[in-house]
């Protein structure tokens, strides 16, 4: 994920748009793995100031995931943005915000990664509307159906029958 920022170096100030597209490796972060599935992209520009570079990106990617709800592996798309910034490695201080660099390219491959770890949703779910499990007898609940909640619906309508009838008694 490598961007030259040969012409950005050139012609401060100047807006350079630039693309890139390829395969990812699985890649974990904090105990979470994360697999691509195809080819990822990303586009955005670079503009360069004299004492570093920001660049801009809107990443794209397919992951293989499983759903948090029902257990079912799943093809997950994934889009985020980001905007940051570039300092070359000797002018940089510790505690900046920033990415080192040096030389004619920058890698985007940290700040892409960091951002994407970042902006991902904590779990995943196949559809936003998936219906899991059934946490008592375990059935997939997109699949089929089971009368598990309505026992429990009943014994709750049984139980506010019981209180109604309790009011009425006082
Ligand atoms: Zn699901
Ligand atoms: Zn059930």
């Amino acid at each position: 994920m490598e961007l030259s920022i040969h012409q950005a170096s050139k012609q401060l100030g100047e807006v350079f748009p630039y693309a890139w597209q390829g395969q990812l490796e699985e890649q974990t972060y904090g105990g979470r793995t994360v697999r691509f599935v195809g080819e990822a992209t990303l586009q955005g520009t670079v503009v360069g100031d004299g004492e570093g570079f920001t660049v801009t990106g809107e990443g794209k990617v397919t992951l293989s995931s499983v759903c948090a709800r029902c257990n079912e592996p799943f093809e997950e798309p994934f889009a985020f943005s980001f905007e940051d910034r570039f300092v070359k490695a000797v002018l940089r201080e510790e505690e900046d915000e920033s990415y080192p660099f040096e030389g004619d390219v920058i890698d985007l491959t940290q700040a892409f990664m960091d951002e994407l770890f970042l902006q991902l949703p904590m779990v995943s779910l196949c559809k936003p509307d998936c219906k899991g499990l059934c946490p008592v007898c375990g059935v997939d609940l997109n699949r089929f159906r089971c009368s598990c909640a309505e026992k429990t619906r009943n014994s709750a309508f049984d139980a506010l029958k019981a209180l109604s009838f309790e009011d009425k008694e006082v």
